[in-house]
């Protein structure tokens, strides 16, 4: 029985007054509960202390919140904090907490498992079991806010969709995600400081330029030739770097906002002169910054860092080239909290 009851999160906030109307009740009482379940983050109706005994019950019999539960938080050596979480069906993802001096950013999921197959990655061996819904999304960045304030006494600053899945093949519940982050009944912050991470579907990033949602977008690049891009991640055979470039083009064209590749140099792979100067070509097409990526090995062999030669030479190449190029540590490598070493192993 508990099952057939609906999720009150799934609704929006005018069913949610549209379904307190039809009850007899006033419009009013739908924003009183939206606000609990959304700003407030109330984890039961028991929890609505404003609201009258009768009225909770009778959300009690009609809906469930299926709230998220951090069922485990590790911390790294580095302060690095990584939560398994677990949903209502009993599946888990993880997100991710990483502080630095100024900032406090949410590494946060958006699938259980992921619908595309990067070679390099862990998660990609999970494969894709389904799509978080707006409210998983959401909480996952709430318990990192909790936490935030706890340990670092400061609130959540940054939110990267740079956990497990792919965001722009779960556009529609990432967008209500954000949504909900950016609004004031929710946690009100700037789309500004939200980095959507993806591997590159062209359509997809055409929508979201056309969405104006104002977030920042980051692509997994590793490599601008497309043979050697279809090897390590074969759904570029599919969507190859001409409509990948093609769609960038029209982001930027729309939004006018810099985008950043996110790029690991592989011993073998993509290690060569060649290889970077396809970069540097790539990085012609919209303006950008290329940010240099650690390996994290995901205990397979065939993948690994390649020498700090070879990135050093990528970095003056892109930096006699006028491009922006950054060197991004990993963090939180002792709790497989690093990128890509998200595959649920601590449940
Ligand atoms: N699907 C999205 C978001 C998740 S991956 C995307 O591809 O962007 C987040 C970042 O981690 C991506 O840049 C990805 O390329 C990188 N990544 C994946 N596996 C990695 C690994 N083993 N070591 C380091 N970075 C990795």
């Amino acid at each position: 029985m508990k099952d057939k009851k609906k999720d009150i999160r799934a609704l929006t906030k005018e069913q949610l007054q549209q379904f307190f109307v039809a009850q007899g009740d006033k419009s009013f009482r739908g924003s009183q509960v939206y606000e609990w379940l959304w700003n407030k983050s109330a984890h039961s109706f028991e929890d609505m202390t404003n609201i009258s005994k009768a009225t909770r019950q009778m959300m009690e019999d009609n809906f469930v919140i299926n709230h998220i539960r951090v069922d485990q938080m590790q911390r790294s050596s580095d302060g690095t904090i990584k939560n398994a979480v677990r949903l209502h069906d009993d599946l888990t993802v993880e997100s991710v907490l990483i502080p630095t001096k100024k900032r406090t950013t949410a590494c946060v999921s958006s699938q259980v498992g992921c619908s595309l197959d990067c070679k390099f990655c862990a998660t990609a061996t999970l494969k894709r079991m389904r799509n978080l819904n707006p409210d998983e999304i959401y909480d996952q960045v709430v318990a990192i806010d909790n936490e935030s304030r706890l340990y670092f006494d400061k609130p959540l600053s940054n939110i990267v969709f740079m956990g497990m899945g792919e965001p722009l093949m779960n556009y529609n519940n990432v967008m209500k995600a954000i949504e909900k982050i950016t609004s004031k009944e929710g946690l009100g912050m700037s789309s500004k400081r939200i980095t959507i991470s993806t591997s590159g579907v062209p359509k997809m990033i055409k929508k979201l330029a056309d969405d104006e949602t104002k977030v920042k977008l980051a692509v997994s690049l590793h490599s601008a030739i497309d043979e050697i891009r279809t090897t390590i991640m074969p759904f570029n055979a599919t969507f190859t770097l001409a409509d990948l470039q093609e769609a960038l083009e029209y982001w930027y064209e729309k939004t006018k906002s810099r985008i950043t590749y996110e790029y690991i140099v592989w011993e073998g792979i993509n290690d060569t002169r060649k290889d970077a100067e396809a970069l540097v070509q790539f990085c012609k097409y919209v303006p950008c910054k290329v940010n240099l990526i650690e390996y994290n090995p995901i205990d397979d062999g065939v993948f690994q860092q390649a020498s700090s030669e070879a990135t050093n030479m990528y970095e003056s190449m892109l930096e006699r080239n006028g491009i922006t190029v950054t060197v991004r540590r990993s963090r939180g490598k002792d709790i497989d909290a690093a990128c890509g070493q998200l595959a649920n192993k601590s449940s």
